[in-house]
């Protein structure tokens, strides 16, 4: 059975046709329209391109928003001007046949779950930082939706009070304190304090600002400066990770997104900062902590599974 996936991103819509095992049979991609009518065409057209000569059973579509519990209806897009917006409705009414809606960072999570560094076990959070944090949450076996299918926003759980403000309204989300961006307002910070930081401020001075290239250039590098700054983000994303070990309990934190590909150097100040932080140490049962696999496909492989699970389970 294969089902089709399609991954709205603020730049680009991705595509795929999605075998049961996560496999990628045939790809699209185009930019992502403005206008949300251009838009709403663009995926239609990408549907009908994608399964010409196929047996297609379900159509998944992700994005970024806050999707309905019944995976329908989008209350609101951060990048896209939908509010309240039927979408599951329009596309079913303009190419037949089951479509599911789901949020982005869960249809990543989903796929990283099933065919990528979530396999073997049954309970998972997975952080994606990119500019912001993304979550997601599996729990026996399952997506974890909430019960109106805005849960698991964990990028606004607050981890310092009356901390730093959130595009969400409120201050000191982890967010603010785990995301590329907040990686870039450490950066500058350790530039401005000279010392390590002497490298990050010649390149911020030789190229007018700082920017994930060129932190992410000087980590690799392993200069001090950018280095401490990656270590001082992975020490609050580890602090929130064990406030979620309290709740949550999984056997694994994957790690994904542009920041991730840090790899091990973002890890271990994770696990050294989680050991410190989790309650009960010594006592709790210590998950596992590794980034992502799937990388650039998350989110339509994602999308695509979840609406062949949706079929399934409403056939
Ligand atoms: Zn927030």
């Amino acid at each position: 059975m294969h089902a089709i996936g399609i991954d709205i991103g603020g730049t680009k819509i991705a595509g795929a046709v999605v075998d049961e095992l996560g496999g990628i049979v045939r790809s699209s991609r185009v930019p992502t329209p403005v206008d949300t009518a251009a838009l709403e065409d663009a995926v239609v057209e990408m549907i009908g391109e994608l399964e010409a000569g196929e047996r297609v059973d379900a159509v998944g579509v992700a994005a970024a928003g806050f999707i309905d519990a019944a995976q329908s209806t989008v209350y609101y897009a951060p990048n896209i001007d939908w509010r309240n917006e039927p979408f599951r409705e329009k596309l079913e009414a303009r190419v037949g046949g089951s479509v599911v809606i789901e949020n982005d960072a869960n249809a990543a999570g989903w796929a990283e779950f099933r065919f990528g560094a979530g396999r073997m076990v049954s309970d998972m959070v997975m952080l994606t930082i990119g500019t912001g944090v993304g979550g997601a949450i599996v729990a026996g076996d399952r997506l974890f939706r909430g019960g109106f299918g805005a849960g698991a926003e964990l990028g606004h759980l607050r981890l310092v009070p009356n901390g730093v403000a959130c595009g969400c309204g409120q201050h000191g989300c982890l967010e603010q304190y785990g995301s590329g961006r907040a990686l870039m307002r450490m950066a500058n910070e350790i530039a401005d304090a000279g010392g390590i930081g002497q490298s990050l401020a010649r390149a911020r001075e030789e190229h007018g600002a700082l920017d994930g290239t060129i932190v992410g250039g000087l980590i690799a590098a392993e200069d001090p400066g950018a280095v401490a700054a990656l270590r001082h983000l992975g020490r609050w994303l580890g602090e929130a990770s064990a406030s979620l070990a309290a709740v949550l309990d999984p056997q694994r934190f994957v790690f994904g997104g542009g920041v991730a590909v840090a790899g091990e150097l973002l890890l271990a100040p994770i696990r050294e900062s989680f050991l410190e932080h989790l309650p009960a140490r010594g006592y709790h049962p210590e998950p596992d902590f590794v980034i992502a696999e799937l990388v650039n496909d998350a989110g339509v492989v994602g999308a695509a599974d979840l609406a062949r699970v949706w079929v399934e389970e409403h056939a």
